[in-house]
């Protein structure tokens, strides 16, 4: 490295690895949970309709509130709760690192788990905990994450709900346990609401510290980038002042109001692949070489019995033109681990006669 470059990027920088995205030309994406469906011809003229509307010249509203006004319906919030809307969840993500988070705070999570909150963390000058889920299904048990919330006092913790990459959901009792003894924020991150019916959006009357960050990436919108964080007004009006002026483009806030009062079509979408999810699940259970892990999202975790497999079907998939994620070595709870989407009907035929075709 340029020596320059060596001495003036902060050390925890250069340590880090971009994030990857591999390059899927070509292949069946199922490699990163996004909806395979999309719109229909005449909803795609009608959504052209609107866009030609927007003046591109001016900038967005700073606030959205046409946009916020809908997603709080879409969303069931009560009067009472704030709204903050970020470029992606990961954006909200940020913004709450640079609130809470800093030099001499901590933001804790569970591990294995989504890795923006550490890379996050990282950026932000903040002390990262990971706290190791249990290795045989990658349930919560309290007692450890209670203990390291204890020894370190997190200004911030995260828990995805259900989890990425296991799929799994969280003891609901473990959780409130947590809301309890924290001091700190608590965010509970339902970016798979659209695949289970379990939310802790009811409860955020319950708990100040709560948060509940959605998102519109997994329901079929990923290409907008639209995160929400529900919670407390006090709370989200600190956060508020982090965000960056007109974070939400307008392309994003028309397209975004327009897909909600079409969401009927979404939601067909991601019942569909929940009904896909549960057949890919039963059908891999079967195999004798594969352990599926149970999801309520639209992913599947899998992990292979014999060492060295996981390498092998990831890069025999890749030659049947079939990109899924490999896990194998990204954390010492994975070894073996593959994750694969939910795509559509015929993705879904081909990924299984793929892996059925594997003898590894
Ligand atoms: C995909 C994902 C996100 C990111 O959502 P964006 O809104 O697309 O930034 C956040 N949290 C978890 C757990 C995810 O899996």
């Amino acid at each position: 490295m340029n020596s320059t470059i060596e001495q003036l990027v902060r050390p925890e920088i250069r340590a880090l690895t971009a994030y990857a995205v591999p390059d899927s030309q070509g292949l069946i994406k199922l490699d990163a949970m996004e909806n395979p469906y999309t719109w229909p011809d005449e909803l795609k003229r009608l959504w052209l309709t609107e866009l030609a509307e927007v003046d591109v010249n001016r900038y967005p509203h700073p606030q959205a509130p046409a946009l916020k006004e809908r997603l709080r319906h879409h969303l069931g919030l009560e009067e009472s709760s704030g709204l903050l809307l970020g470029n992606g969840s990961d954006e909200l993500i940020q913004m709450l690192a640079m609130t809470v988070g800093g030099p001499g705070r901590t933001l804790l999570s569970v591990e294995p788990g989504f890795v923006m909150y550490r890379m996050i963390a990282h950026f932000t000058h903040t002390q990262y905990i990971g706290v190791p889920l249990q290795s045989e299904d990658f349930g919560l048990t309290p007692e450890p994450l209670l203990a390291a919330i204890e020894q370190h006092q997190p200004s911030l913790i995260f828990l995805a709900y259900p989890n990425n990459p296991t799929g799994n959901l969280f003891d609901q009792d473990a959780i409130h346990q947590v809301l309890a003894a924290a001091s700190g924020l608590v965010v509970i991150d339902e970016a798979y609401a659209p695949f289970t019916d379990a939310t802790f959006l009811p409860l955020l009357d319950e708990y100040p510290n709560l948060l509940v960050m959605r998102t519109l990436s997994k329901m079929g919108l990923a290409g907008l980038r639209l995160g929400m964080l529900a919670g407390a007004a006090a709370w989200l009006e600190q956060i508020d002042k982090t965000r960056l002026p007109y974070n939400i483009n307008t392309l994003t806030q028309v397209s975004a109001d327009f897909a909600l009062r079409h969401q009927a079509i979404l939601d067909q979408q991601t019942q569909t692949l929940r009904h896909a999810r549960d057949e890919i699940f039963a059908q891999l259970s079967e195999l004798p070489t594969i352990r599926a892990y149970p999801s309520d999202a639209n992913f599947i975790l899998l992990r292979l019995t014999t060492p060295g497999s996981a390498n092998a079907l990831h890069q025999h998939l890749r030659s049947h033109g079939i990109l899924i994620k490999n896990l194998h070595g990204s954390h010492p709870l994975l070894e073996e681990c593959l994750r694969i989407t939910i795509g559509t009907e015929e993705e879904n035929i081909l990924l299984l006669k793929g892996i059925r075709g594997f003898k590894g």
